[in-house]
């Protein structure tokens, strides 16, 4: 029997949430998001909730379901709602340089700023406080978002500052990842000044968040203890570029992100990510991704090259804004045809296809489970083949069964 969550502790305990913020934003008074033991972020829930309070929670919930009234009918299954898409890149080549693929969301980012379409843009970068942990940023001026390009796999949470954000701006641009985003859009839902406020919501596509043990265990292959670090990056300065630390002492180590991501921190990501269905910001106006280069096994190839971004235009609101960007010359772009995104996303593509083998090994013990439209995943299980669904449900329920245990 296919079950979903009816309260924020079923969520929690089935392990379902992605650790957005989206409950604490809206009920502070009784719900602290802090990160837990395995660090993760989680809400702290310091008071007990209220039925109509656990009725709006599970409205703007991700964890529980990411379908909102914005969500159009996916025109594509796979890849859900696209007008256009292209690769491209920051025809700034500092910037291209710096991002974390071709710099495609810092220079929409400015462009909406120095163009005065948006007064602030509320995304994501390191905590001043601490080099390893990430905080929301409100950035009112290029300068700020281009200090914040770059991506950070560790738990963040930019939905944080979403209120402080609604009440000392006008037009807003919201960057964020598919569920960061599938949250405010939520909000959006029930809440005019935000959906007012709003302009529009920049994704990217992700594969899953992982722990901050995740970027613990980077630092201990680097041979470099967590307290002596003064600066961390997870990848950029280059195309994928590598993780990077420098210490206080001034000592710099380096690894591939072949290997940073590759061999660790994908080993570390939280559950909920593994049984996502929309790990490419399909209820984003524009979404934004590496366009690797696939090698002769169509694997996508990490050698460093320069930046290139793939760019999916989902709404005419951001047709018209990447126009904009265009053609004030912040961003070269070439369009591709959307057959190419398999290539280029090869993970997306097989994770939202075995999506439906996960859910049945997690309905097998009893676990609750997202709301998702199962007649599109029993139709997108059929691009992979029994074996590749047989393993997938195997490897989901030895993962779940182990998860109960702890
Ligand atoms: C956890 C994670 C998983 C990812 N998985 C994939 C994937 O499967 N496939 C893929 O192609 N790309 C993935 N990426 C995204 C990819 O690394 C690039 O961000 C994307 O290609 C856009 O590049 P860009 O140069 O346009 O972005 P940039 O111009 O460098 O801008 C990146 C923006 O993302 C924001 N940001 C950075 N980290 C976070 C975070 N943790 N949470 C919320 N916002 C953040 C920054 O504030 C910045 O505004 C992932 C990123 C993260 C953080």
């Amino acid at each position: 029997m296919l079950k979903s969550c009816e309260t924020l502790k079923s969520v929690l305990e089935n392990n379902l949430c992605v650790g957005c913020g989206a409950c604490s934003v809206t009920t502070p008074e009784k719900i602290k998001l802090n990160l837990n033991s395995e660090g993760y972020l989680r809400p702290f829930i310091k008071e007990e909730l209220t039925e109509q309070e656990e009725s709006n929670i599970l409205k703007i919930c991700p964890g529980v379901s990411v379908d909102s009234a914005f969500y159009q009918q996916s025109k594509d299954k796979l890849w859900g709602p696209i007008i256009n898409s292209f690769v491209g890149w920051s025809s700034n080549d500092e910037l291209r340089h710096k991002a974390s693929s071709g710099g495609a969301i810092t220079s929409i980012a400015t462009s909406l700023l120095s163009q005065g379409e948006v007064d602030a843009v509320l995304h994501t970068g390191v905590d001043t406080s601490d080099p390893l942990k990430n905080r929301y940023q409100i950035s009112t001026n290029p300068e700020d978002v281009m200090k914040h390009a770059g991506s950070r796999y560790a738990p963040a949470a930019p939905l944080e500052g979403l209120f402080e954000a609604i009440k000392n701006y006008k037009r807003i641009a919201f960057i964020g990842k598919p569920c960061d985003v599938v949250a405010v859009r939520k909000i959006c839902e029930i809440d005019e000044e935000v959906r007012e406020k709003i302009h529009c919501c920049i994704s990217f596509m992700c594969a899953g968040v992982p722990s901050l043990k995740g970027t613990h265990a980077v630092l201990k292959a680097l041979e470099v203890d967590v307290e002596d670090v003064k600066w961390f990056q997870y990848r950029g300065d280059g195309w994928p570029g590598q993780a990077k630390v420098t210490t206080h002492e001034d000592l710099s180590r380096g690894m591939s992100y072949d290997n940073s991501w590759g061999k660790i921190l994908n080993r570390h990501l939280q559950f909920r990510c593994k049984i996502c269905i929309d790990g490419t910001g399909e209820s984003a106006d524009i979404t934004c991704a590496d366009a690797w280069h696939g090698d002769t096994n169509g694997y996508p190839s990490f050698d460093e090259q320069q930046g290139r971004s793939l760019i999916l235009i989902r709404t005419e609101h951001g047709r018209n804004i990447l126009n904009r960007v265009i053609n004030n010359d912040s961003l070269v772009v070439e369009p591709i045809d959307v057959t190419e995104l398999q290539k280029m996303q090869p993970y997306q593509a097989s994770r939202k296809s075995l999506a439906l083998s996960r859910l049945l090994a997690l309905a097998t013990i009893n676990m609750r489970i997202p709301k998702y439209n199962l007649k599109m995943l029993l139709s997108l299980s059929k691009k992979s083949s029994l074996k590749e669904n047989v393993k997938s449900y195997l490897g989901t329920l030895t993962r779940a069964l182990k998860l109960r245990k702890l």
